[in-house]
């Protein structure tokens, strides 16, 4: 279970990186040179890249692009959100419909 969900505004994104030296596990650079969020199967059970290709392993992007917080990285995933230059690192309580309307 988790408490937070965290999404990726790509339109403000700078490509720094900086979110994913921060949390590796959650933010991850997509070929354009924007970054995306990810869940990790270590944390659940199987990897979806939120990057807005088609195909298994891969779900939406932007807003609908949510991806759950490990409880774990709860913390590392707010500082990313504070030290990001785009201030596009949204996090939001957890929210199940959010969740299923992902798609995947
Ligand atoms: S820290 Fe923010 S602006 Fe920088 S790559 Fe990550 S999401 Fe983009």
């Amino acid at each position: 279970m988790s408490k937070l969900m965290v999404w990726i505004d790509q339109d403000l994104c700078t490509g720094d990186g900086i979110c994913e030296e921060i949390a590796p596990a959650v933010f991850t650079a997509r070929d354009d040179g924007l970054w995306v969020v990810k869940e990790e199967a270590a944390y659940f059970g199987k990897t979806i890249v939120f990057d807005g290709a088609e195909g298994d392993g891969h779900g939406p992007d932007g807003a609908r692009g949510v991806a759950r917080v490990p409880d774990e990285l709860i913390d590392d995933v707010i500082e990313a959100a504070e030290e990001c230059p785009g201030e596009c690192i949204m996090i939001e309580p957890f929210d199940e419909r959010a969740i299923a309307d992902r798609g995947v």
